[in-house]
């Protein structure tokens, strides 16, 4: 979702320049949402994202401490409709695959095929958002240069009830900044950042309410750690950003402010639930990354025997 090509000025959010300021490469950031056949897109979702991207625009520029941020297209989001019912992208088996990625190649796979985007894009951070639902177990999340986010994330924005993909239950209401935050997390993952290594590794000097670990429940309170901050100031993605005037807030996002006595319990009981160790993030970025590597690397040799013959 960065293409090249438009200027600073053009564009209401995207004003690209800085790192790389003295070459034409100017980045810019696109929300692509797919829409699966005989889904209705909602005016709302399209106004929630663009409102999620242009505050998470402002949350980053803030947490990096520079000045410099991500860009964003134009349009910001752009709707195609998908030739595959919403069912399809759970259930259709992805060769050479577990059943728990089929959702995640699924999707993207049609994402690109309507953007033509792709993994590793060096023009572009590709964010697909579908309104369909993996099946329990299924992974959706950001890596190699790409983040996939579901039906219950636009619900979530939207201030509609989330469904527990596992038991079908309606999941405790979290608020609209619980979902800006899980994009900003995903996006950290197609931005290329990991889980902060003492988490993974379960050692107790885990930064727990890191944006990449489980900040993003407690979105906009969370911050980006020293070893993010390093990588992104090497990212061609992060560039001097002029922010636009109006940042919408959070709360804000889907006319479905969450009161700030709700926001503390929920925010008390999110941490009672971790003291306890029962929260962990379900992101499954190292999955995603390690076997989006192994399919590319896979069709890559598929190529090269095919030319070979
Ligand atoms: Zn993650």
């Amino acid at each position: 979702m960065f293409r090249p090509s438009y200027r600073t000025d053009d564009l209401q959010y995207c004003i690209a320049a800085g790192r790389r300021e003295d070459s034409h490469e100017y980045a810019q950031g696109t929300y692509r949402l797919p829409v699966p056949a005989g889904v209705r897109v909602q005016g709302d979702y399209i106004q929630n994202l663009r409102d999620a991207a242009v505050n998470l625009q402002a949350w980053y520029s803030t947490a990096l401490g520079t000045g410099e941020t991500f860009t964003l297209a134009s349009p910001t989001v752009a709707v195609y409709q998908t030739e595959h019912e919403a069912s399809w992208y759970a259930t259709t088996p992805v060769v050479g695959t577990d059943q728990s990625l089929w959702f995640w190649f699924n999707a993207t796979a049609d994402g690109f095929a309507l953007t033509g985007g792709s993994f590793y894009d060096p023009d572009d951070i590709w964010i697909f958002y579908i309104d369909a639902a993996p099946a329990c177990g299924q992974a959706t999340g950001g890596a190699a240069s790409v983040a996939l986010l579901p039906a219950n994330d636009l619900r979530g924005l939207a201030g509609e009830p989330t469904i527990n993909t596992c038991t079908g239950a309606v999941e405790a209401y979290q608020g609209p900044c619980r979902w800006v935050g899980g994009l900003g997390h995903e996006l950290g993952h197609a931005l290329g950042l990991p889980h902060p290594a003492a988490c993974e590794a379960g050692s107790p000097d885990c930064p727990t309410y890191a944006l990449m670990w489980f900040g993003y429940t407690t979105y906009p309170n969370t911050y980006l750690t020293t070893a993010d901050r390093a990588l992104l100031e090497q990212s061609a993605f992060i560039s001097d950003v002029k922010l636009p005037s109006k940042v919408p807030s959070c709360t804000s996002i889907g006319g479905s402010e969450l009161s700030s006595a709700s926001t503390a319990v929920l925010a008390m009981t999110q941490r009672t639930a971790l003291g306890r160790g029962e929260l962990r993030p379900t992101c499954a970025y190292r999955m995603l990354a390690a076997t989006t590597q192994a399919a590319l690397h896979a069709s890559t040799a598929t190529r090269r025997s095919a030319v070979a013959r």
